[in-house]
């Protein structure tokens, strides 16, 4: 397979995903389903409070299952937090608490706080507008922000397109198109970035569909027998 054809039969099977799943959103009449994704409506503009999740969301779901991390969305969205400015300037044991299930807490807090002070310095949070960007650079020079985060927030949060890559990817591409043989973050980046379309959506839906089908059959002890892309698969083959 090659990425073109892999995103194709992918879409084809699953349909649309609608990232980034937003439970606080209330000021966009979008169709939404009950977790926040909003599948007729891949590419919408976001708000701050859409921002702050998005942001809020990729950093809490470093090393932990999205269970986790949508228990603490809930909690900060109970508690009135969706702001950057309730986060940063909210009672430290109060947000640790609310994020506690996301695990490793003390060091997300952290991390919050500093890429969403980061954000806010450059008034890039509740820029309603989206003219503003953040620097992958900047974001990468943030103390916890490696690519995968960084990416996440450039396009979920920022509708800029650079490809996201985590361990799904990783797995999936060994497995289907091993003849790339990549190794490193930046050359999977690069290899997805140089052979599919730079559009904002077909990133969006491609990232989400791999996230999909991976915890579907192609985990790490793969479904093989009850996947759809088995005869084109040179791992099952
Ligand atoms: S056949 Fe198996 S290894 Fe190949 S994509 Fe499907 S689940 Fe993954």
């Amino acid at each position: 397979m090659n990425p073109e054809n892999l995103y194709t039969s992918l879409y084809k099977y699953y349909g649309p995903q609608g990232w980034w799943p937003l439970t606080m959103n209330s000021c966009y009449n979008i169709e939404k389903d009950i977790s926040g994704y909003h599948k007729k409506n891949p590419l919408i503009k976001h708000n701050s409070t859409d921002r702050f999740e998005i942001i809020t969301g990729a950093i809490l779901t470093q090393n932990t299952s999205w269970k986790n991390v949508e228990i603490c969305i809930k909690n900060l969205k109970n508690n009135g937090i969706i702001t950057a400015e309730a986060l940063i300037n909210g009672e430290e044991e109060n947000i640790k608490a609310i994020i506690k299930s996301s695990g490793y807490y003390n060091q997300k807090y952290k991390k919050l706080k500093l890429v969403l002070n980061y954000l806010k310095d450059n008034d890039l949070v509740n820029n309603d507008n989206n003219v503003f960007i953040p620097d992958r650079g900047d974001l990468l020079q943030i103390w916890g922000i490696g690519e995968e985060t960084a990416d996440s927030i450039l396009l979920y949060g920022y509708n800029k397109p650079s490809f996201v890559i985590d361990t799904y990817t990783q797995r999936i591409t060994e497995r289907l198109i091993p003849d790339a043989k990549l190794k490193k973050y930046k050359e999977y980046k690069k290899y997805f970035e140089d052979n599919i379309e730079k559009n904002i959506v077909l990133y969006n839906e491609y990232h989400a569909l791999i996230v999909k089908h991976s915890i579907e059959v192609c985990r790490k002890t793969p479904l093989c027998i009850e996947c759809f892309l088995k005869e084109s698969c040179s791992y099952y083959g």
